[in-house]
C-alpha cells in the first residue's frame, strides 16, 4: 500500500459528509476497535458516522468507547453513499448488508487480508499490516488528527486481541511502536486485559469445557481439531460471540502444525476457523472450500455436517505429512 493511496483516501474523506462504517459478521477486536477508531476521528473532523455490523456485539468488547453506536438495524443507517469497510476480504463475510454494498456510490476498503473481493477503487489493503488497526492509525496520521483516549484504546484493543496478544506471526515493529504511543496517551495495558480476557460469563467457560471435550487428533498428530453444536450452546446459554479464540487451544499441542474448529451454524452448514503455527498455509486450505484468510488464520463455510467436514480436514491432514516439507 502506497503512501500515495493513503493521500488519495485522505482526500477522499475531505471531501465527503457522511459515512456508513461497516465490518464483518461474528466481529473481533480488530473489526470492532478499527471501525470505531476511524469513526471518531471522521466524527472529530465534522463528519457524520454511522456503524453497522451484521452480528451482535461479543460481551468482551462491550467496553470499547462508542461501542453502543453499532446497529443491526438498516432503518438506522440509511441513506448513505460512502461505505467503509473495515477489516473484510470477503464480501459473503459482512452479512446482509453486502447486499446494498453495489448499491451506493463509493467504497472505501481497508483491511490487511491476503484475499479481498470486496468491490470499490478506494483499496487500503496491505496483508503486511498487523490488523486493519494499522492501516487505520497510518490514515489518522495521514489526516494529521490527534488520537484521543478513544481512539487510543480502540486501536490498542484492536491491535492486542489481533495479533493473539503479541504472539502470533502478523506481530510486527508497528504493532509494539503503535502500542507504546498508544499507552503514551492513558491506555492502560492490565485493563484492556481484564476488560478482553478477564470477562468470560460462566457460560462461555463452560462452553469451552465442551468443546475441549470434542478434541481430536489426527494419527500423524500434525492436526487437531474441536467441534461446537448448537447443542452445546444452547446447553451452555451462549452464542458465536462466545467461541472466539477457543480455536487456538488445539494449536497449543506440541507437535499439532494446524488446527480447526467448526462450528454449527445449522444443521447444514458448518463454519470453519483454521489456524497454523506458520508452516502450513491454511489460507490455501480455505480457499479450496471457497473461504480465505491470511497464511496463519483462515476460514470458510461449508455446507454439510459436522462429520463431513470433519472427514474433509481429516483428508487434509494425512495429504500434509505426505506432501510435505514439515
Ligand atoms: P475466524 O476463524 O476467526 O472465523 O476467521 C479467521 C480469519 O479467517 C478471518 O480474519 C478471515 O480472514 C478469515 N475467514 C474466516 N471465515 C471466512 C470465510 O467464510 N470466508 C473468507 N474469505 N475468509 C474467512
Ligand atoms: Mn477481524
Amino acid at each position: 500500500m502506497t503512501s500515495n493511496l493513503l493521500k488519495q483516501a485522505a482526500a477522499f474523506i475531505k471531501t465527503e459528509d457522511r459515512f456508513l462504517i461497516t465490518t464483518h459478521v461474528n466481529p473481533d477486536g480488530d473489526a470492532m476497535g478499527s471501525s470505531l477508531a476511524l469513526g471518531e476521528i471522521l466524527k472529530m473532523i465534522g463528519k457524520e458516522v454511522v456503524y453497522y455490523c451484521d452480528s451482535p456485539v461479543p460481551d468482551q468488547y462491550l467496553f470499547l468507547p462508542g461501542v453502543d453506536q453499532f446497529t443491526r438495524n438498516f432503518a438506522d443507517i440509511e441513506p448513505f453513499n460512502v461505505v467503509v469497510v473495515i477489516d473484510c476480504g470477503d464480501l459473503e463475510r459482512l452479512g446482509d448488508i453486502s447486499k446494498k454494498i453495489g448499491e451506493t456510490e463509493t467504497v472505501l476498503n481497508i483491511d490487511h487480508h491476503m484475499t479481498n473481493n470486496i468491490p470499490g477503487e478506494l483499496r487500503l489493503v496491505d496483508a503486511n499490516a498487523c490488523a486493519a488497526a494499522e492501516i487505520v492509525y497510518r490514515l489518522i496520521k495521514e489526516l494529521e488528527q490527534p488520537i484521543t483516549h478513544a481512539v487510543a484504546l480502540n486501536l490498542y484493543t484492536a491491535i492486542l486481541t489481533d495479533t493473539g496478544s503479541f504472539r502470533f506471526s502478523n506481530t510486527n515493529r508497528a504493532a509494539f511502536k503503535m502500542c507504546e504511543e498508544l499507552v503514551e496517551l492513558g491506555v492502560v495495558p492490565q485493563l484492556v486485559a481484564q476488560q478482553v480476557y478477564g470477562t468470560y460469563s460462566e457460560g462461555r467457560l463452560r462452553l469451552l469445557t465442551e468443546v475441549l471435550n470434542s478434541l481430536e487428533i489426527s494419527p500423524n498428530k500434525i492436526f487437531a481439531m474441536v467441534t461446537v453444536t448448537h447443542a452445546m450452546m444452547t446447553k451452555t446459554r451462549t452464542g458465536p460471540g462466545d467461541i472466539n479464540g477457543f480455536v487456538d487451544y488445539p494449536r497449543f499441542i506440541k507437535g499439532t502444525e494446524f488446527a480447526a474448529l467448526a462450528r454449527e451454524i445449522n444443521e447444514k452448514k458448518i463454519h470453519v476457523s483454521l489456524r497454523s503455527k506458520g508452516k502450513v498455509d491454511v489460507s490455501e486450505i480455505a480457499e479450496r472450500f471457497g473461504g480465505g484468510g491470511h497464511f496463519t488464520a483462515s476460514g470458510f463455510n461449508m455446507e454439510g455436517t459436522l462429520e463431513s467436514v470433519k472427514t474433509h480436514l481429516f483428508q487434509i491432514a494425512d495429504s500434509v505429512e505426505k506432501s510435505s516439507q514439515l
